[in-house]
């Protein structure tokens, strides 16, 4: 989609003077143009099959490409694409142009149902995790019409999800659809305790991405940037974040250009930005939506990124959306904030204003945590990366331990509950009394929830933020993780209280109960103090909670007999589809850091050592020259720092080589290992051990080696953004 980038200014000059009403979404296929561009007939059938998820039969398929395609057309457009989300992690496109030869030397434009609905991309080119025949590399991609489609550069882009010949996801977005639509089902079938009006639950997410801007011409000379997404070396800028006179500060307003020049792009896709600021280090940003479905949420995060690479160029500008591009400042992530929306338009993670509506979210709210401590292992598995194992427990983000923040207000309501006297002994009016009591959250809730930043899984007034997803993150994926695991609770909560209720224990009643026991069996999960200390994880130990600092360790969740189950007996991922992604994992992290490695070592021997090697031969050269015309007593006192600072280069340029050798013969090592994971463990403890060796003389080097020679763009240079 390189056509977008050449974007001439007159367009986005034309409508900066106008409201974003005025344009938003007209890159989507969305309501409006289907209305204007489809039959009746056609039109109620994709409404249907968008809210509940009924099958387009080919006729109508037909019916819908060709009014697609005259659209497209209407836009200038002529090529079109199944816009997919292999396990590589990033969107995966192949354009094919509308147009087919006919007789004669002729051409003409055409888009038939077929080409929407199902095309066949060759499945061995992704990451298939052996999943794959080999006699069998085809793999398909199926239109999901409840994502739009979508105009980008000079293309038709149709949502798809990706799966092998077999029928097993080989993507992200099959699990994320068959978890909302657990999760519905779960949801719904609980609120039918509270109201029978409740027909359907959708998951919300609204995600706030943070990102980083640097100078392309800067970018274009640092390799490792280019290769890893991560400055390899660099010493850290005299002036950091320390003053913290970055965050939310006046935006420079070569930024603002560029955020306003991605805003009108994300506006014309439909994607609903509306936040911008600046974030805590210097040269980052953040910018956040409306919330929306999940699964629409995740599409649009996935294309605003693209959009904002895109983008960027335009500005001279490169966007870093690495977890950790930079050390010593703080790195990027995805905040997601998820809740659970019913066809009523409830928010079910909004307390009430009266103790049955308390009653519902407590509910939800309840739920939720106990879903976070039965499965905070594979919440933590489904943020692991080779990036984001920078980031967390680093001091700046959420650790590694998985800990849920309620605030003040919330735990008090949830340990007056744990006390309060057996439900089933309680007068009616101890019963009354606490309903009231539940009955109070709501006015004092939404203003006072505290904004404990260090926390991993936040309580934020009517919403969990789940913080500790990863900036460059696919975050259908740990989406995923989140809905599977709420679904399960909640079936597993109905069990419960239909028990009770089976005891003849009163509706209201039997809810208390169950919520009380979920309240005591899930405390060791709460946490509302300070998760970056070091008495934290001190108190997890004891807790028994894990804290799996590393991606090769914290994969392992994925394999589980519980992971297993979970996700098998809710239909989301068989087990083969999920060894399947734990091979993927394990040998992307092997792969990311061996990448990481071999850039080092690139980098140390074609820039860093000559440079430094150069930088001596003048010092040499010079100690000699003054040898030259100093009686020995001045050439001793004029030449000693010289010669220190000779010496001191040649000290670290062998600790860098004979570190660089030794990675390299580990990598051999790691590389003839007979499986995925010991690969991994072996890159993760002995290969990326060396890293740290390296850079620290890399960086000494810079902080002595004259700027003139030094070959690398620094810290001081990339982080302020002119
Ligand atoms: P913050 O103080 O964390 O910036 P905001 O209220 O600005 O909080 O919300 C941050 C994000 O949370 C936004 O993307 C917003 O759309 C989203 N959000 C708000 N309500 C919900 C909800 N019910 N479900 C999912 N996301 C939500
Ligand atoms: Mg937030």
């Amino acid at each position: 989609m390189q056509d977008v980038v050449k974007r001439t200014p007159v367009e986005f000059n034309q409508n900066t003077g106008k409201q974003v009403s005025q344009y938003y979404g007209s890159n989507v296929f969305g309501l409006d143009a289907m209305r204007e561009f489809l039959s009746e007939e056609a039109f109620n059938s994709i409404q249907q099959s968008m809210s509940q998820g009924t099958i387009v039969d080919r006729k109508m398929a037909d019916q819908v490409a060709a009014c697609m395609k005259a659209w497209a057309q209407s836009k200038g457009v002529t090529h079109f694409t199944h816009w997919f989300q292999p396990l590589s992690g990033a969107t995966a496109e192949k354009h094919d142009g509308f147009f087919e030869p006919i007789e004669g030397g002729r051409a003409i434009e055409r888009f038939s149902g077929n080409a929407l609905v199902q095309q066949e991309p060759d499945a061995s080119s992704f990451p298939n995790g052996g999943i794959r025949n080999t006699f069998e590399a085809r793999g398909y991609t199926a239109w999901d019409p409840t994502s739009p489609a979508f105009i980008w550069g000079q293309t038709l882009c149709i949502p798809t999800i990706f799966i092998s010949y077999t029928g097993e996801s080989l993507d992200f977005k099959t699990p994320l659809l068959k978890s909302l639509s657990a999760l519905d089902k779960a949801a719904t079938e609980v609120c039918q305790y509270f109201d029978k009006n409740v027909t359907k639950v959708i998951a919300t997410l609204g995600w706030e991405q943070e990102y980083f801007l640097i100078d392309a011409a800067l970018y274009n000379i640092r390799y490792d940037l280019q290769q890893t997404g991560r400055t390899l070396f660099g010493h850290a800028p005299a002036k950091g974040q320390q003053l913290e006179d970055h965050y939310w500060g006046s935006i420079p307003e070569r930024v603002a250009a560029f955020m306003r020049d991605f805003e009108y792009e994300s506006h014309l896709l439909g994607i609903p930005v509306r936040t911008r600021h600046n974030e805590v280090a210097p040269a980052q940003f953040e910018c956040a939506p409306v919330f929306e479905e999940t699964n629409l949420a995740v599409d649009h995060n996935l294309l605003l990124m693209d959009v904002m690479e895109k983008v960027a160029i335009r500005h001279n500008f490169r966007v870093l959306l690495h977890e950790k591009p930079y050390a010593g400042v703080n790195g990027s992530g995805k905040h997601n904030n998820w809740s659970l929306a019913t066809n009523t338009g409830k928010n079910l993670l909004s307390p009430g204003k009266t103790p049955k509506t308390n009653l519902q979210f407590l509910t939800f709210f309840v739920n939720t945590v106990k879903a976070v401590y039965e499965h905070a292992d594979l919440l933590r598995a489904s943020i692991a990366s080779a990036n984001n194992d920078h980031r967390l427990g680093a001091n700046e983000a959420p650790p590694a331990i998985m800990s849920v923040f309620l605030g003040e207000q919330l735990s008090k309501v949830l340990d007056d509950l744990e006390k309060s006297v057996h439900a089933g002994k309680m007068s009616p009016e101890e019963k009354t009394a606490l309903k009231l009591n539940i009955g109070k959250i709501p006015d004092i809730l939404l203003d006072n929830t505290d904004r404990n930043r260090t926390s991993p899984f936040a309580f934020t007034g009517n919403k969990f933020e789940f913080r500790a997803v990863g900036s460059s993150a696919n975050c259908g994926w740990p989406m995923t993780v989140l809905n599977a695991i709420v679904a399960e609770q909640l079936i597993t909560f109905k069990k419960d209280v239909d028990a009770l209720m089976d005891k003849k224990v009163e509706k209201d009643e039997a809810i208390f109960q169950v919520l009380k026991k979920y309240i005591t069996e899930s405390k060791k999960i709460r946490f509302e103090g300070n998760g970056y200390g070091d008495a934290w994880k001190a108190e997890a130990k004891k807790r028994g909670l894990n804290n799996i600092p590393t991606t090769p360790g914290a994969l392992d969740a994925l394999v589980t007999k519980k992971t297993m189950h979970l996700f098998e007996s809710l239909g989301i991922l068989n087990h083969r589809e999920q060894e399947a992604r734990y091979e993927i994992s394990l040998e992307t992290y092997t792969k990311k850091i061996q990448i990481e490695s071999r850039i080092i070592d690139d980098v140390v021997n074609n820039q860093i050592i000559p440079a430094a090697l150069q930088y001596q031969k003048s010092l040499v050269e010079n100690v000699n020259g003054l040898k030259n015309i100093l009686s020995a007593a001045e050439f001793k006192k004029a030449a000693q720092t010289q010669i220190d600072l000779i010496k001191e280069i040649s000290e670290r340029v062998t600790i860098i080589k004979d570190a660089a050798t030794n990675m390299t013969e580990e990598r051999k090592k790691a590389n003839n290992l007979d499986s995925a994971k010991k690969q991994a463990h072996a890159y993760c403890d002995k290969v990326k051990g060396y890293f740290e060796t390296i850079r620290y003389n890399v960086d000494k080097l810079e902080g002595i080696v004259d700027d003139a020679t030094w070959p690398l763009p620094k810290y001081r240079e990339m982080l302020y953004l002119r």
